[in-house]
């Protein structure tokens, strides 16, 4: 493993050398969603975040093993179930499957397995019967707590201990658990609510003990990394970690790694609120490209605030990379003979170099974002409205070629060229109110204006779209085509 990688660990809140626990292997488990309705954007963060994450340690020649599960049982899905007069199988596998949907069409790579709770309770339940084996968790009245004072590491991660937590807290006196602190981890299930047999009666598995016993069954009792949104540091990965680490007396995860939320106009989103935007409501306005690429140019432990202004800037950020990489495309393909450039050659390996340097310090995909804007500007400099060289067709391929590389491990920049140049072109004059049909009408008049030879007329038409924001380009074909101003 090359372990030039510097990795924040959530556990002890600071940077760290990424050493794996097998030379090139990594195993890695994310805490996936809870499905009983389409997810808001904030939840598609991690896949995004976690993807690129996957693919960089692929990309330094680690071979990782990515889990991400599906809570497929829950009082949410549970309560939608009794709404929907369904089962909670079939609320769970709809909206598995329009998560799938919505994943797909962000073009990034599959997790290696995504298991769901329900294909494993026998695990949790063999899991929680050690747990009370080795006297770190009892029965009660039918469901089994965890017995948070015989775990002296609780609060290692989220730096919180137990006498703040119980004096802070408005803990609900409960008569089945020894401390009110105390957390499930089987719950009875009454009536006609789904359930498993168990050693303590009818019941179903609490949130935190799935993802222990998942990991373990999968990925074995000591994992690479661990990961999710931040929400879940307190209590979900505080609770898993005394699980795990109690069951099988050994460091359950070396690096746990937390991406940020999403908030929008500096809100929270919440339900009360009413600013919640489900990721498939965006994909379909927007462009899944456009999501990807704004979720990644902001650092994954900062907070994203998305709003109106952001997503425009994002539009505008992908024309001008869009925009270069089309004449790259035009120049590579034309039929002068291409020269290699040293300098050429030698600018595109202190670009690589710094990509590697920005992600290989805690995935710093602003910095590397920042190099694709340094190319793009040194492109235009030397490509835009320039006769074609062997040396220009070089540079071409080598920007087509990182884009490709690199732009494949962030999962962006692989649309086809022109047309999505086109999609956002429309997106743009949307956003500032101008109508598609007025240009092609004004293109017209302009056409005709020029040959009839009537150049004021032209110029004139010229000017006023460019007022507009939108400038003419004569193509050598004699066609007229149009692109917004960035
Ligand atoms: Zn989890």
């Amino acid at each position: 493993m090359n372990n030039s990688l510097k990795l924040f660990n959530s556990l002890g809140k600071k940077k760290e050398s990424f050493i794996t626990n097998e030379k090139g292997k990594v195993s890695m488990y994310v805490c996936g969603p809870t499905v009983y309705d389409l997810l808001h954007i904030g939840n598609f963060r991690g896949p995004i975040f976690f993807n690129f994450l996957r693919n960089w340690l692929e990309h330094l020649g680690d071979e990782v093993n990515y889990i991400y599960n599906y809570t497929d049982i829950d009082d949410k899905i549970i309560n939608k179930s009794k709404q929907e007069k369904k089962t909670t199988k079939e609320i769970s596998e709809k909206y598995i499957k329009e998560f799938e949907r919505d994943y797909k069409s962000l073009k990034i790579k599959n997790p290696s397995f995504s298991p769901r709770c329900t294909d494993h309770i026998e695990d949790i339940v063999s899991f929680i019967t050690d747990l009370i084996d080795k006297g770190f968790a009892y029965p009660s009245k039918g469901s089994v707590f965890f017995s948070i004072d015989k775990f002296k590491g609780y609060g290692k991660l989220s730096g919180k201990n137990t006498t703040d937590l119980l004096a802070g807290h408005r803990v609900k006196v409960n008569d089945d658990k020894n401390n009110p602190l105390d957390f499930v981890l089987w719950k009875p299930s009454f009536d006609d609510d789904p359930g498993w047999d168990s050693p303590w009666g009818f019941g179903r598995p609490g949130w935190h003990i799935e993802c222990s016993a998942m990991s373990k069954k999968i990925l074995g009792s000591k994992i690479d990394i661990h990961g999710g949104g931040v929400d879940l540091l307190f209590p979900h990965h505080e609770n898993e970690i005394a699980q795990s680490e109690c069951c099988s007396s050994t460091t359950f995860a070396n690096f746990w790694v937390h991406n940020n939320l999403i908030n929008f106009d500096n809100q929270k989103m919440s339900k009360s609120i009413g600013n919640i935007i489900k990721g498939r409501d965006f994909i379909n306005e927007y462009n899944p490209e456009i999501f990807k690429f704004l979720i990644l140019s902001v650092h994954y432990r900062s907070i994203l605030n998305f709003n109106k202004k952001l997503i425009n800037q994002t539009i505008v950020n992908l024309i001008k990379i869009y925009s270069a990489l089309s004449l790259a495309e035009r120049i590579s393909n034309s039929k002068v003979e291409i020269i290699k450039s040293k300098e050429y050659k030698n600018d595109f390996d202190v670009y690589s170099k710094k990509v590697s340097d920005f992600i290989n310090n805690d995935f710093n995909t602003p910095g590397f974002f920042s190099i694709i804007f340094e190319i793009i500007r040194k492109f235009n400099l030397v490509g835009v409205n320039k006769k074609v060289t062997g040396e220009l067709k070089y540079f071409s391929i080598s920007i087509l070629d990182f884009f490709k590389k690199y732009g494949g491990l962030l999962g962006l920049f692989q649309e086809p060229k022109s047309s999505f140049l086109e999609d956002l072109n429309l997106l743009i004059l949307n956003s500032r109110k101008i109508n598609l049909e007025d240009i092609e009408k004004a293109i017209i008049k302009r056409d005709k204006a020029r040959k009839e030879k009537d150049y004021n007329l032209s110029d004139e038409i010229r000017d006023s779209l460019a007022n507009e924001g939108i400038d003419l380009n004569d193509n050598p074909d004699g066609s007229t085509g149009w692109s917004v101003q960035v």
